[in-house]
């Protein structure tokens, strides 16, 4: 690990101005960017330290909720307004990392974590285009359990680690910003990028920016919500296959629904296409099946990950007919 220093944050404003020169990185609980530094991947010249910054879970004017960037993942799964009124997002938190890593990890930090695709990881021995733009991608042909099937590109083809942001997507959060230039507002759907063929560009993140918080708009489907995730080990292991889900149910009409899916895309993955399908439809589980099928009518998965396809669409249907208590 080369030399670096460390400047702690009294506020926003004051990260703000640290962030702004090059080589300055945010620092939250360090889970993930002290690792990777460690590992040769990230090499920051200076950390500045925003885990001190404002970390209050507070209900909003308009009923819903906002969280401060440094709020402890373990924090926010536990709040008892998150517990009740966005069980999909406790849930989604508590299936990630460990009780240890959650105690630690912001949710700033959280969505901004990186890939565990293995090859991004092994600096001193594989070709990353997203590491080292234009170097190649040596998970094509290598081992591909854990990566994308679906928004990937001839470039890159990682799969988006994080679990609490599947649910944020189907949530329909918004994470606000703050720059030297200003603040805005971007809802999550739109702060992900796609790989194409700039792999390295994974958020619309300027340079100095940072979140400052998250947003969660009042959700009447959030009460109705799950999140379930399939795994290779029961605990302390990524998603292979997961599903965010919320509906809204007049008798057995489907009014509303919001499907975020994980481990299969280099974002979180809004299901739009199963959403649409399954909009003003019966709750049947035929319905469920064409609406997954058509969620992944796209997915160009490799032969170490093609398993993905059948296990992403029987968890779509698994989990609307639990939600919807439906006979199978
Ligand atoms: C063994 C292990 C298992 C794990 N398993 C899972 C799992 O199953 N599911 C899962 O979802 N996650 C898992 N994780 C990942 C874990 O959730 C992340 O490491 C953690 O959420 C990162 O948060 P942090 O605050 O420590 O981020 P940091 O490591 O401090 O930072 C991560 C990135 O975010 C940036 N950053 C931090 N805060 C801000 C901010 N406010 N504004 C702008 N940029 C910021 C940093 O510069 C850095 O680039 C696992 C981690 C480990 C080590
Ligand atoms: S899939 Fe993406 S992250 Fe993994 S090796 Fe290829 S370019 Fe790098």
């Amino acid at each position: 690990m080369t030399p670096v220093s460390y400047l702690r944050a009294s506020s926003a404003a004051d990260a703000i101005a640290k962030l702004a020169s090059d080589g300055h990185r945010a620092l939250g609980g360090g889970t993930n960017l002290v690792d990777l530094m460690r590992k040769g991947v990230e090499a920051p010249s200076v950390l500045v330290d925003v885990s001190g910054l404002p970390d209050a879970i507070e209900e909003a004017a308009d009923g819903g909720m906002m969280i401060g960037a440094a709020a402890r993942n373990s924090a926010v799964a536990a709040h008892p307004m998150i517990r009740t009124r966005y069980p999909m997002l406790a849930r989604a938190i508590l299936a990630g990392a460990s009780t240890q890593i959650r105690n630690m990890a912001t949710m700033g930090g959280n969505l901004l974590q990186r890939t565990r695709c293995l090859y991004f990881a092994d600096a001193a021995g594989s070709r990353c285009n997203k590491r080292a733009p234009g170097s190649g991608c040596d998970a094509r042909g290598g081992f591909v359990r854990y990566n994308a099937i679906l928004g990937g590109s001839p470039a890159c083809i990682a799969a988006h680690p994080s679990d609490m942001a599947v649910a944020l997507v189907a949530l329909d959060a918004r994470v606000h910003l703050a720059s030297a230039g200003g603040t805005r507002v971007v809802p999550l759907t739109e702060f992900y990028r796609l790989p194409g063929d700039t792999p390295e560009l994974e958020t619309v993140l300027e340079p100095g920016e940072m979140i400052v918080a998250i947003e969660l708009p009042p959700s009447e489907l959030a009460a109705r919500s799950a999140y379930r995730k399939v795994r290779d080990r029961a605990s302390y292991a990524f998603a292979l296959v997961s599903v965010a889900a919320g509906i809204v149910l007049d008798g057995d009409r489907i009014v509303d629904v919001r499907l975020g899916l994980g481990g299969v895309a280099p974002k979180p993955w809004r299901a739009v296409k199963a959403e649409a399908a399954l909009r003003g439809e019966l709750a049947t589980p035929q319905a469920f099946a064409a609406a997954a099928a058509a969620e992944l009518a796209d997915a160009a998965p490799l032969p170490g990950n093609a398993f993905k396809v059948a296990l992403a669409q029987r968890t779509l249907v698994a989990v609307l007919t639990e939600l919807s208590g439906v006979r199978a």
